[in-house]
């Protein structure tokens, strides 16, 4: 249920964002089969009825739908009788809080309550009503339908900025640097020029957007090298992307434990210290970033240290197995469940960079050990996760073939770039 909490505020955003963009919609995607029907759609807007009006009620922190309903001069009994008939689909005793809810009212001369409908997501909701004095509850799950929507961008300043600039949700654009980032180090080489496609799957119920499904296919061409990445799935189950000729674009390690932090200072065995004002090493790698960024674990492992430790402040040292441990320094404060001995996955937040210990201000001190032994991680090459499996092969070379060609052309991007130069003329 978690998964399809939406976020009403950026969908309207997005929707409102949307409108009057012209996006090509390449395929229709149903179940795990790609169809070839080429068909060109706008992406879906906005509902005419918001949310607010559908539903106008709404469950406040620390307050009960029992307060709720007296507020609207609901009757003891009837709230009563409506907690007994929701009692197989819901317990009401036990609602979230912003929860939205909609009351009918019977006619004079009996204005009393008849109906009222709760929405508990967008796809799941219900019905309670009374008909010859005897309430009846009804659960309703909304059919979600998918349908695959594209976007491409060019990068100006920033790699978000381009997302925004593209009319995308920039979180799609955080997805596609999680896929690539094993190829592309986004926190470092992203560079001016640089451009990107994808196709994603758009989730709709009754026609109207209600939060993204995978991304099948994406493409990011970095100084002028092309990195694709198709999805994988086999018997409806998402396996993972891999380039188009089924390497595994996962590697034993991310290139970066932050998403847009920048390496303020390398790794270097000789380096002048700032605060000791002495030359001594430097054997890790320092990365700038705003207190309270999140801190991903590069890899599986196990916590061995997180605690506070003199110089290097809160810190957090992980095993990832007999070879590799990774350090983590000068942290604000550490992840929910992050203590000695538990176990941590790879992109997996852990804790937040700050400016604790021997430190000049907020950023990451991130080390690498193979063996005991500091290395540079930014030089290392690190083994790939396996391959799409020998026997699958056929079947992915296929199925990364067609979403490949469901990738929006460039010319898309480049009539949009001159588009939006000429308003920028017309502007000025
Ligand atoms: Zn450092």
């Amino acid at each position: 249920m978690k998964k399809q909490k939406i976020n009403w505020g950026l969908i309207s955003i997005l929707a409102l964002l949307v409108t009057g963009i012209s996006i090509g919609i390449t395929s229709y995607y149903s179940k795990t089969e790609v169809s070839d029907i080429d068909v060109t759609e706008e992406a879906v807007q906005l509902p005419i009825v918001s949310l607010e009006e559908a539903y106008p009620y709404v469950i406040e922190p620390n307050t009960s739908l029992f307060e709720a309903l007296r507020k609207l001069n609901v009757s003891p009994q009837a709230i009563q009788e409506i907690v007994t008939a929701s009692k197989p689909i819901q317990n009401l005793s036990r609602l979230q809080p912003g929860i939205r809810f909609q009351v009918f009212y019977g006619q004079e001369p009996e204005p009393e309550i008849n109906g009222i409908n709760f929405r508990f997501s967008a796809v799941e909701s219900m019905e309670v009503s009374k008909t010859d004095n005897v309430w009846v509850a009804k659960k309703v799950t909304e059919q979600v339908d998918i349908k695959v929507v594209s976007f491409s961008g060019m990068v100006t300043t920033s790699l978000w900025e381009s997302a925004i600039k593209s009319k995308m949700d920039p979180n799609l654009i955080s997805e596609l640097a999680d896929i690539l980032g094993w190829e592309v180090d986004f926190s470092r080489e992203v560079r001016q020029n640089d451009r990107w496609r994808l196709t994603v799957e758009q989730k709709l119920v009754k026609g109207e957007a209600i939060g993204w499904g995978a991304i099948l296919a994406a493409e990011y061409e970095n100084a002028g090298t092309a990195y694709q990445a198709a999805l994988f799935r086999r018997d409806g189950k998402e396996i993972g992307y891999y380039s188009p000729d089924g390497a595994s674009l996962r590697k034993m390690f991310l290139k970066s434990p932050i998403r847009y932090g920048r390496i303020t200072s390398s790794f270097s065995t000789r380096r002048f210290h700032p605060i000791l004002k002495i030359r001594r090493p430097h054997l890790g790698v320092d990365y700038g970033a705003p207190i309270g960024t999140p801190v991903r674990a590069v890899g599986d492992g196990s916590i061995v240290f997180a605690a506070r430790k003199g110089g290097a402040g809160n810190m957090i040292k992980l095993r990832h197995n007999a070879t590799y441990q990774t350090a983590y320094k000068h942290l604000r404060g550490f992840a929910k469940g992050i203590r000695s001995g538990a176990k941590v996955q790879q992109g997996q937040v852990i804790g937040y960079v700050g400016n604790t210990g021997l430190s000049t201000g907020p950023h990451l001190h991130f080390e690498f050990y193979q063996s005991g032994r500091y290395i540079d991680p930014v030089k290392k090459r690190f083994p790939s996760a396996d391959p799409v499996p020998n026997e699958d092969l056929a079947v992915f070379k296929q199925q990364a073939e067609t979403l490949l060609s469901g990738l929006p052309t460039w010319d898309v991007l480049e009539a949009s770039e001159h588009e939006s130069r000429r308003d920028t003329a017309n502007v000025n």
